[in-house]
């Protein structure tokens, strides 16, 4: 399956042909012309974002503020003609990731994104453990010295995200929205029970690894001493 890009873009002109573009490249593209639409989208479906500024509802940057708010967003190509050194510096430092000024080559544009998505995969690999704790991605075998455990893969996909943002709070909501791509818990404790099953094998391989529950809010995955919860 192709990487999935969302384009942020209001002018069909220029999103249009270049979502087709990437589709013959053989990524999967979809079109948002507004931050509203960008916002109702899942951010977790998400691969790589383009991202134009001057935007019909709201300016660009209340997007990337918005994605920057998330536990994991994908990476942010901004594409806009404001191509001022100015307007570039600033928007590094909100955190875009790569900048590209109108009018664009496609094809500079598509190395681009494959350098950006190389990148961050790269980044993806390097969250495959926690100090003496690591997750096989293939087998989903979860290992801590010599001893191990297998995990289902949703078990493996949640560990994939506590070890993405160790010591921060992941809500429910992040979780359901990033391993199940779901906005609402299909049942109740859905989310409990595979908690449940992954704390209990996390046990099994390190009795020191605690996923801690933090009422009201989320969890968040830390050694015990290190916990001020
Ligand atoms: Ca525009």
């Amino acid at each position: 399956m192709g990487y999935r890009i969302l384009i942020v873009e209001d002018e069909a002109d220029l999103s249009v042909p270049l979502a087709e573009n990437l589709k013959d490249d053989g990524f999967e593209a979809e079109i948002a012309p507004t931050v509203e639409k960008a916002r109702q989208s899942l951010i977790s479906h998400w691969d790589l974002v383009i991202l134009d500024l001057m935007l019909p509802d709201m300016p660009g940057e209340t997007f990337l503020n918005y994605l920057k708010q998330q536990t994991t967003y994908p990476p942010v190509l901004i594409l806009t003609a404001r191509g001022t050194v100015q307007d570039k510096l600033s928007l590094f430092k909100q955190g875009c990731d790569d900048y590209l000024t109108k009018p664009f080559i496609y094809e500079e544009l598509r190395e681009r994104v494959r350098a950006l998505l190389r990148r961050s995969q790269r980044v993806t690999q390097e969250h495959l453990s926690f100090e003496d704790i690591q997750l096989d991605p293939t087998t989903f075998k979860l290992a801590a010295g010599s001893l191990t455990t297998i995990l289902t893969p949703k078990e493996a996909s949640i560990l994939k995200l506590f070890f993405s943002a160790p010591g921060k709070v992941v809500s429910r909501k992040e979780i359901l929205e990033n391993v199940w791509g779901l906005r609402e818990e299909p049942g109740t404790n859905f989310i409990g029970v595979h908690l449940f099953n992954l704390r209990r094998k996390l046990n099994e391989v390190d009795r020191g690894a605690w996923l801690q529950t933090v009422r009201a809010s989320g969890f968040v995955f830390c050694k015990p001493e290190a916990s001020h919860l």
